[in-house]
């Protein structure tokens, strides 16, 4: 399963791909919160400009992720209109374009997913604003806490050495 292209063999207008390719193109981990649930679906032009490759087209794929507020799972549809990248070419080998599309696709999804973000059934978020509405003191009450405690800590280590 790769998307190989040989750069000696490039029309001089482009190579025009088309397909799909399974979710575990995606090779995200089964422990992974984010998971793609259909097909990779390609349309490139790959076109050859003296020591580079230049990809342009569009990318789609369907994945279902874990809502940050309220922990359920949700359907999430990245569709790329406007793709391009540029490949230095380093050599006259084939060159896998498996990486790169691979990375440019994941890097455009949510870093914190929100249910009512996604794109596939429209929803609004069964937590949304609980946390909000929490007083800021609960947040902070902790960390000072834990700060008072190292504080103490230290003061008795003070303590200590002197006598
Ligand atoms: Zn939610």
């Amino acid at each position: 399963m790769n998307l190989k292209i040989d750069p000696r063999g490039l029309p001089d207008d482009g190579l025009d791909i088309e397909g799909t390719l399974p979710p575990s193109f995606f090779e995200l981990p089964p422990t992974d919160l984010t998971q793609a649930i259909s097909k990779l679906e390609y349309a490139l032009n790959i076109l050859r400009d003296s020591g580079d490759l230049i990809i342009t087209g569009s990318l789609a794929a369907t994945f279902e992720m874990e809502c940050g507020r309220c922990t359920e799972r949700f359907q999430h549809r990245i569709e790329i209109d406007d793709y391009s990248q540029e490949i230095e070419l380093e050599n006259e080998e084939l060159v896998d374009l498996t990486t790169w599309l691979r990375e440019d696709i994941l890097l455009t999804l949510p870093t914190y997913p929100r249910c009512e973000n996604g794109n596939v059934q429209p929803r609004e978020c069964p937590a949304e604003g609980s946390f909000d509405d929490a007083p800021k003191s609960v947040i902070i009450e902790p960390h000072q806490a834990e700060d008072k405690a190292v504080w103490e800590a230290l003061d008795q280590l003070k303590n200590l050495k002197r006598n």
